[in-house]
C-alpha cells in the first residue's frame, strides 16, 4: 500500500513521513481512526514505506523487493494480530486465517470494518484478540528481523483483546526493542487499558474535509460532487459507508427479514390490529432469536444500508444506488415514509442496537421489539 493510496489528508502522512525523516519513528503507536476511515490502510503504507530502500520524500517507491512484497501482505516482517474466533485449542487462529486476511484487505484495498471481517470468515460467534494471539506474538518477536530493518505489528482492533491479552501485550509494550515497531489501529479507545494508551503514541485519524470527502467520492464512485455531496450528509462522511453505496449485494434471507420488520413496525404503531400479522411478529422475533450473533448484526448493518438507500431514493442521487428488483418494488413503496429526518433517527436506533448486540450482549428478543416499536412512532412522524 503506497501513501498515495490512502484517502486521508496530506498532514497525516506528512507527520508519519516526518517521523523517518527525522529518525524519530516510536516503537509503540496507536491510529485512532473514526469509523470508516483507511487506519488500517495507513499503517500498512507507513510501514512499507519505512522497509523501502528507495522511498522518496513522499512516498516508498512501489517496485522494489520489499514493496512488491509488502503489496502482496507477504513481507516475512509484517505480522498481523486482529480479532478472531474462540477455539478450546490454546493455540492461536490466527495463522489459520491468515490467507482470508490478506485477500480481504487486497480486494478492499485496507478499508474494512469490524462487521466486513466477522461477514467475511462467517464468524459465528463474537470475535476477539486473546491471549494465546499476543503469546503468539512475543514468540515471533524474539527473533531477529528477516529483511528489514524493522520488525512490524499491526495489531487491529485492539478495543478486542481480553484483558489477560492486554496484560501480556503490556510487557511488550514496556520493553521496547530497537528494532520492532507496533501500531494499533484502534476505531474507540474506551476499552483499551489506560495503562496500554500511556505507553503508545497517538494519531488521530479524523474525517476527510468535506471538499476532499467530495473530490475522492465523486472520483471512486463515479458521480458528480451535488450526488457526493448527498452520500456524504446521508452516511455522515464516513467513507466506508458511502463507497459501498454503489456496491449492491445481493442479499434474500436479510431483504425479506427486512420487509417484515418494517411492515411490522408501521402496522404495530398504528395498532390496526386488523392489518397486524401477530403471528409474522412472533416468527420474525423467532427468527432473530436463533440467528448467529454475527448474522444478526449483519442484518441489523444491512437495514441501516437499506434506511441509507430509501434516504437517497427521495433525492438527486438516486441513480446512484443499486438495489435488486425485489428491493426496488419495496423501497418505492416504502421510501416516502422515510424523510432525512426519521431516516438519521431510524439510522440511530439500529446503530444503538448494534452497540446493544455487541457490547453489552442484549436480551435478542427484547431489542428487537424495542426496534420494532421505536421504528414504527419514527415512521408515524413522517410529515408532521
Ligand atoms: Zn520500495
Amino acid at each position: 500500500m503506497l501513501f498515495s493510496e490512502v484517502l486521508v489528508s496530506q498532514h497525516v502522512k506528512d507527520m508519519l513521513i516526518n517521523t523517518v525523516k527525522n529518525k524519530r519513528v516510536s516503537h509503540a503507536q496507536l491510529f485512532l481512526c473514526q469509523a470508516g476511515m483507511p487506519g488500517l490502510a495507513l499503517a500498512l503504507a507507513y510501514c512499507q514505506y519505512i522497509s523501502c530502500p528507495d522511498r522518496t520524500g513522499t512516498d516508498a517507491c512501489g517496485k522494489c523487493a520489499s514493496c512488491i512484497k509488502f503489496d502482496n501482505l507477504v513481507h516475512a516482517d509484517m505480522h498481523f494480530v486482529f480479532p478472531n474466533e474462540k477455539n478450546a485449542s490454546g493455540k492461536s487462529n490466527i495463522p489459520a486465517y491468515l490467507g482470508q486476511w490478506r485477500e480481504l484487505l487486497k480486494e478492499k484495498k485496507g478499508l474494512i470494518t469490524q462487521y466486513q471481517w466477522a461477514e467475511y470468515i462467517k464468524a459465528g460467534k463474537s470475535l476477539a484478540i486473546y491471549e494465546r494471539d499476543i503469546m503468539d506474538l512475543i514468540n515471533v518477536l524474539q527473533s531477529k528481523p528477516y529483511e528489514s530493518e524493522y520488525r512490524f505489528v499491526i495489531i487491529w482492533l485492539p478495543e478486542l483483546m481480553n484483558e489477560t491479552a492486554a496484560n501480556k501485550l503490556l510487557k511488550t509494550l514496556e520493553e521496547p526493542d530497537g528494532k520492532t515497531l507496533i501500531i494499533l489501529v484502534s476505531e474507540n479507545t474506551d476499552n483499551i487499558l489506560p495503562t496500554i494508551l500511556s505507553r503508545t503514541q497517538m494519531l488521530k485519524i479524523n474525517k476527510l474535509p468535506t471538499e476532499d470527502f467530495v473530490s475522492v467520492v465523486s472520483k471512486l464512485i463515479n458521480c458528480d460532487s451535488g450526488q457526493a455531496r448527498i452520500i456524504g450528509y446521508i452516511t455522515d462522511f464516513n467513507l466506508q459507508q458511502a463507497l459501498e453505496m454503489g456496491v449492491n449485494v445481493v442479499d434474500v434471507e436479510n431483504y425479506e427479514y427486512f420487509v417484515s420488520m418494517m411492515r411490522s413496525a408501521y402496522a404495530l404503531y398504528h395498532m390496526q390490529a386488523h392489518k397486524v400479522d401477530f403471528k409474522g411478529v412472533e416468527d420474525w422475533l423467532k427468527s432473530m432469536e436463533e440467528l448467529e450473533k454475527a448474522a444478526c448484526v449483519n442484518y441489523l448493518k444491512y437495514s441501516l444500508n437499506m434506511i441509507r438507500k430509501c434516504m437517497i431514493m427521495n433525492t438527486d442521487a438516486a441513480s446512484l444506488i443499486q438495489l435488486s428488483p425485489n428491493e426496488e418494488t419495496f423501497l418505492k413503496s416504502f421510501s416516502p415514509f422515510v424523510n432525512l429526518e426519521n431516516g438519521r433517527q431510524i439510522m440511530n436506533v439500529l446503530d444503538d442496537a448494534v452497540k446493544k448486540l455487541t457490547v453489552n450482549n442484549a436480551n435478542v428478543k427484547m431489542l428487537f421489539t424495542d426496534i420494532l416499536l421505536q421504528i414504527g412512532k419514527l415512521l408515524n412522524k413522517k410529515g408532521q
